[in-house]
């Protein structure tokens, strides 16, 4: 099994901790990840040693989660890697766990979510420790709590929501007892802080190639419903739609995933988008991620223009206008995701053709408005006259300085030759 083999730096750790006297063990991630075929640089240990002995035992280390037995420990290269002392949990209470030290291996492995994920490999001998059957399911491609479902989420409600992330990141399907457990959770969510709940949706927007499936599991489950209100009832095409944005590669790439984001929750054409503003804050949308959303929701608010992909060039330079030029690719790119997952839900081999012309259009569209974006004057900074200019010609007062440009901005809109300070200083003079 070469691809079991963990790094070099890894097997130096446990050959330390194993020279001293305990035991060491590759566990979690990792080990799951390379039995799948899926390279990993993540390599968690699990050991006998206390803590404070694995702070001795190594020159360089950092106290990672020193209360739950976590001590990283940095090899020669500086990368840290997690050794967490075996642990039992003796007191839990929906989200957070009083542990203990002094356990083994298999009762390690018993507190742990899953059955993919609570396999452990000996580093040197190869060895595998697999009491919950873990290689069986991955084998199978089904997501399976370890021990009692129903149980092991009141421990801890997380689990539901990493229970669907994992399933939807291995396309897995989920076990029923498993489902069944999930769906119990769904009500105490509220659980979970808001915190949480957003970097588990983080999470499956980086990880899942292809969430759509994941998003209708959330809803399916009557989480969004629990959670995110906002979420319980849109249209299917609004959880496909994200399928169809461009997804890969996605690692390293944070514009693609608050696009998705933006794509899950913008609304079109609400404005002013109060709820949605109410949703994000709830959610703890940064910032950026916000803005996204809320000025793609508003430029999605042209629907003859989007929905066929076509439009005059007036019409379009007022839409990228409106829109403004920054928002434009992404509003375009979650435009044509939402028309081709309502032409494929539409099914049939038509629907091949037209996602097809969909497409093509939505290319030509996407060049046109690029070119009116940074060629064409759309915003007042790119009038030929400014404030200073029309004084010139009389106009003093503030308000009507503003009121003057914003008509010339118009009129430029219309017809962007008019951009000269002598035909728009003429136009200003002419204005009622
Ligand atoms: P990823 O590749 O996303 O990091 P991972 O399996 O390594 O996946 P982590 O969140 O890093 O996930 O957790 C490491 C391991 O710790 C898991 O594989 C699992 O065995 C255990 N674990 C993590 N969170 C929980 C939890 N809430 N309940 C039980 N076990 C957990
Ligand atoms: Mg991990």
């Amino acid at each position: 099994m070469p691809h079991l083999t963990p790094p070099a730096s890894v097997v130096d750790i446990a050959r330390t901790l194993e020279r001293a006297g305990f035991e060491a063990w590759c566990v979690g991630g990792a080990v799951r990840d390379a039995f799948l075929g899926i390279e990993t640089l993540d390599w968690d240990l699990a050991t006998s040693a206390r803590p404070e002995v694995v702070q001795r035992l190594f020159r360089r280390t950092v106290p990672v989660g020193i209360r739950f037995g976590t001590v990283g420990v940095l090899d020669h290269a500086g990368v840290l890697h997690e050794v967490t002392t075996f642990r039992r949990d003796v007191e839990t209470d929906g989200r957070h766990a009083v542990v203990t030290f002094g356990a083994s291996l298999d009762e390690d492995l018993a507190r742990r979510d899953f059955t993919i994920n609570a396999i452990a490999v000996h580093p040197d001998r190869l060895e595998v420790r697999d009491p919950f059957r873990g290689r069986a399911d991955l084998e199978a491609r089904v997501l399976r709590c370890v021990g009692a479902p129903a149980e092991r989420m009141r421990e801890d409600r997380l689990r539901a929501l990493r229970a669907l992330r994992f399933a939807g990141r291995f396309d897995f399907s989920i076990e029923s007892a498993t489902w069944m457990a999930i769906v119990e959770s769904a009500p105490h969510l509220g659980r979970l802080s808001m915190e949480r709940v957003k970097q588990e949706l983080d999470k499956v927007m980086a990880q899942v190639a292809r969430p759509a499936r994941t998003l209708e599991r959330y809803r399916e489950a009557g989480i969004f419903a629990a959670l995110v209100p906002a979420l319980a009832d849109v249209p299917p095409a609004r959880f496909a739609a994200i399928d169809h944005l461009p997804h890969r590669p996605l690692a390293g790439r944070p514009g693609r995933i608050v696009l998705r984001l933006a794509a899950l929750f913008a609304e079109p054409g609400v404005a002013p988008p109060r709820d949605l503003e109410r949703t994000l804050k709830a959610l703890r949308f940064s910032n950026v991620e916000s803005r996204l959303t809320i000025d793609v929701a508003r430029a999605l608010a042209a629907p003859e223009m989007l929905a066929t992909f076509e439009g005059d060039a007036v019409a379009l330079r007022r839409w990228v206008a409106d829109a403004g030029r920054l928002v434009v690719p992404s509003a375009l790119r979650v435009a044509c995701a939402r028309a081709l997952a309502d032409g494929a839900i539409a099914g049939g081999a038509e629907a091949h053709a037209w996602q097809r012309a969909c497409v093509g259009r939505f290319r030509r569209l996407h060049r046109r408005a690029m070119a009116i974006a940074w060629r064409d004057p759309i915003t007042l900074g790119d009038l030929a006259v400014d404030g200073e200019d029309l004084r010139t010609i009389g106009i003093t007062d503030g308000r009507a300085i503003g009121e003057t440009l914003r008509r010339l901005r118009d009129a430029v809109l219309e017809d962007p030759a008019l951009n000269t300070v002598e035909q728009l200083l003429a136009c200003a003079r002419r204005l009622p």
